[in-house]
């Protein structure tokens, strides 16, 4: 049996290790050690690999990873709550940290932290595993073979759908109106991120026709600059493609639903961002 390892999940919706469990062709080649959600063990043992999903939230996040970290030849961030905040980072509003605590009942639970905090502000990682959950083929290549994975630089090259000359001049609310199987969601007038979105998810969404959010970060292209960058770019594909009012674009792409993934990765992973090893 080749290496062992384990997961850690610290602050998020064990969306990873549900997309970990879908990898099942791991089984029998690599022993897991140390799962939580489906193996109990008292203590983490030592491992060749590490995999961290969640956000450093609480106090009992940052005890757990420091501990399991040490006890790891290597650590792997997996997911966007581990890369840059996700959901875990909403606890870093003011209004749900006044509703946490207002909660009296929650007192017994760990206490939260005043700022969210990836998991390399904390460790540091060898590999990042971008997505919200990376896919089961992202797990397969990280335990197996980091070299041979190919991401295409953005989610549009994965995607397969046609752009056309049709130029939209409203945003459409998601699931909103029939989606036509076969044109680009941006000439339909969605707003879709994939054309600076890293590539490597195979664009289950688009093709199943809802808009990427971005959850795989930035391309390449602009994973070394500011996230400020990263909108820009968005909203300069929307000005080429369609007579949408930028206004409405700004605000759009800054909506809560988007801000999760697309607003995060650039101002919370602490490692320099040219410096990440990412598939
Ligand atoms: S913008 Fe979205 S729908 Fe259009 S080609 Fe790119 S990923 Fe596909
Ligand atoms: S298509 Fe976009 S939102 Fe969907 S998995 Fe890929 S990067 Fe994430």
């Amino acid at each position: 049996m080749a290496a062992n390892f384990a997961v850690l999940q610290l602050s998020g919706c064990a969306g990873c290790e549900v997309s970990l469990l879908n990898a099942h062709e791991w089984i029998g080649r690599r022993r897991l050690d140390y799962m939580p959600l489906v193996l109990s063990s008292e203590a983490l043992p030592e491992v060749k690999t590490l995999l961290v999903s969640g956000a450093v939230r609480t106090e009992e996040d940052l005890y757990r990873l420091r501990k399991a970290a040490s006890r790891a030849q290597e650590v792997v961030a997996v997911g966007t709550c581990a890369i840059s905040g996700g959901v875990a980072n909403l606890g870093d509003r003011d209004d749900v940290r006044a509703l946490f605590f207002s909660e009296m009942e929650r007192r017994h639970v760990p206490r939260i932290l005043p700022k969210l905090h990836p998991v390399d502000a904390v460790v540091s990682p060898t590999l990042y595993l971008p997505g919200c959950p990376p896919t089961p083929e992202l797990f397969m290549a990280a335990l197996f073979d980091r070299e041979g994975f190919e991401a295409s630089k953005t989610v549009c090259i994965e995607c397969g759908r046609t752009k056309t000359r049709d130029r939209p001049r409203r945003l459409q609310g998601f699931q909103q109106a029939e989606v036509d199987p076969d044109i680009c969601l941006i000439n339909q007038g969605y707003l879709c991120v994939g054309s600076s979105t890293r590539g490597g998810c195979r664009a289950p969404c688009t093709r199943a026709g809802h808009p990427c959010v971005g959850c795989r970060g930035p391309a390449d292209g602009f994973i070394a600059r500011s996230s400020d960058e990263w909108f820009t770019a968005i909203q300069k594909v929307f000005a080429r493609m369609t007579d949408i009012p930028a206004d409405d674009i700004a605000r759009a792409v800054r909506s809560p639903q988007l801000a999760l993934f697309v607003f995060q990765f650039a101002d919370y992973a602490a490692t320099p961002r040219d410096v990440r090893r990412v598939l």
